[in-house]
């Protein structure tokens, strides 16, 4: 992986991503650091991961790119922590031992330290700073020990990672018997309720281990350079406002991070489908992007209903079942991403016995439905002119790469800051609309059928929340605008941020 073409001659600098080992947080890595090389080419960047994240990484890009953006291995070896044998990503994993991942990953420190003097010897000179993941705080100390900056990267928008940062380190639901309490760093009248906490954090007490390595990481992060965000200033004005007062620090939203091809206008061809997957290719979907946008093409403009709870979540069997009667009564159109329910091996083949007896085959002949197995071509579907609404576990990148397409949210709420990104959607943009929050929530079909009208409604809420999502839509596309004197707002961000660096 040694022979990327870095340019560490042009005297402007080297910098060292590291990203956590999940999708949600290597895609946009990869995103921001193709980010930098557009727009300002003479910085050289490495990406620092373990291998098989290093693999699944340089699967997703082209050769030109891998001779830009330089791939480095971490050592790093599952089974030493008691994880399964090659387990380097929380895909498929069970909370349980997402938590182990987690652990493990401050034994990523003294690899890191060694490759950042392999680049010191080959570049002449240190590198300018880290751009870490924002739960790897400890790089924050191996940076300071090697004398160069860190910066911490969230991966997710402001509002929601100050709530799950906020939440981590004051435990402030521990100190109330009450549903709703105040969250430090949000005003007084920003009540959060205790249904938006998953349950480790609702158990959370300082000495079990989720909170032990969120006090621990966030802490240190807290005390890095500066952060980066993948969010948009005009986007989240609250949010960034709010995140900025808490830390003391700057933050710089560098965000959307989407391909190019995401940021124009919406599309009824498949030309656009396959730019966006050579862009992101390296996981295969259950159905191809051609196969998805031929049955969108079937149907006419603002009317289908996408599915779907991200690269990790599933929702259980009787859950699945109320999504399915629900949907099929709605008679809207949709393409529903479909794995194996909660308790059942999720790398394991979907058995239709999930789903009400003879749904799939009468969804397919009736061309209401398309069930996609395990993967689907996100980018595509959301992309395309037919879909009008995203049912979303409200993952921040399915939240930004629904938005920038101006197609609103029904949420779905499961883990990590997911319900805080839905209760700012819902309580501050006015695009989102929740149906559930987690996986115990008990659904009925007759809920489903009524939230799913409401919002792919012409009318009323669903007309609404429509108008406002290609609102935000526009707002975060131009914040990407590159024309002469129209410079957006995250451009001018990034060189805000390379002038730091490069004046320390
Ligand atoms: N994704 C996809 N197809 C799928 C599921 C997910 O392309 O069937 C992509 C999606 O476009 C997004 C990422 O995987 O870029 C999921 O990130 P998100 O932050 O939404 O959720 P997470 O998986 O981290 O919970």
């Amino acid at each position: 992986m040694g022979s990327c073409a870095v340019d560490g001659d042009t005297g402007s600098g080297h910098i060292v991503m590291l990203p956590f080992m999940a999708h949600g947080h290597l895609i946009p890595f990869l995103s921001l650091a193709r980010t930098f090389r557009k727009y300002h080419p003479n910085l050289s960047i490495s990406i620092a991961a373990t291998p098989l994240n290093v693999r699944y990484l340089g699967s997703t890009m082209s050769f030109s790119e891998s001779r830009e953006i330089c791939l480095k291995e971490l050592h790093y070896c599952s089974s030493d922590h008691g994880l399964p044998p090659d387990t380097e990503n929380t895909e498929n994993l069970s909370l349980d031992l997402i938590g182990v991942l987690f652990g493990s990953s401050s034994s990523l420190a003294d690899p890191l330290a060694q490759l950042l003097s392999e680049i010191s010897a080959a570049d002449g000179r240190k590198p300018v700073c880290i751009i870490s993941d924002v739960i790897f705080g400890w790089s924050v100390e191996v940076a300071r020990g090697f004398g160069i900056k860190c910066f911490s990267f969230c991966t997710g928008g402001a509002y929601g990672t100050l709530a799950y940062v906020s939440l981590w380190l004051n435990l402030p639901h521990r100190k109330t018997d009450s549903d709703k309490f105040a969250v430090p760093g949000f005003p007084e009248q920003c009540r959060f309720h205790r249904s938006q906490l998953h349950r480790f954090i609702r158990a959370a007490n300082r000495t079990d281990h989720w909170s032990m390595f969120f006090y621990v990481q966030l802490s240190l992060s807290l005390t890095s350079d500066g952060w980066l965000c993948n969010s948009v200033e005009e986007f989240e004005p609250l949010g960034l406002k709010l995140l900025r007062n808490y830390l003391k620090l700057p933050v710089w939203p560098v965000g959307p991070l989407l391909p190019s091809s995401m940021l124009g206008h919406k599309s009824q061809s498949s030309s656009i489908s396959r730019v966006i997957a050579a862009e992101r290719a390296g996981k295969k979907p259950g159905l191809s992007a051609e196969k998805c946008t031929e049955w969108l093409n079937s149907h006419v403009p603002d009317s289908v209903l996408y599915i779907s709870f991200g690269s990790q979540n599933t929702i259980s069997a009787s859950q699945m079942k109320a999504v399915a009667v629900g949907i099929e009564a709605s008679g809207k159109p949709f393409i529903w991403v479909v794995r194996p329910p909660l308790g059942f091996d999720m790398k394991g083949e979907f058995r239709s016995e999930w789903l009400p007896e003879g749904f799939e085959r009468r969804v397919m002949e009736s061309n209401q439905g398309l069930l996609v197995r395990t993967w689907a071509p996100q980018l595509e579907i959301l992309s395309h002119k037919s879909t009008r609404a995203f049912l979303s576990h409200c993952g921040w990148n399915s939240v930004i790469e629904s938005l920038s397409q101006g197609v609103p949210i029904i949420g779905w709420p499961m883990v990590a800051e997911q319900a805080y990104n839905s209760k700012m959607m819902v309580e501050e943009m006015g695009v989102c609309m929740e149906l559930a929050r987690g996986v115990e929530d008990e659904i009925e079909a007759d809920h489903v059928k009524r939230v799913v009208e409401i919002a792919m409604e012409n009318v009323g809420t669903g007309e609404d929340m429509k108008r406002k999502a290609v609102e935000i839509g526009e707002k975060i596309g131009a914040a990407m605008r590159n024309d002469g004197e129209e410079r957006g707002s995250t451009l001018k961000a990034l060189d805000e941020f390379v002038t730091t660096i490069l004046s320390s």
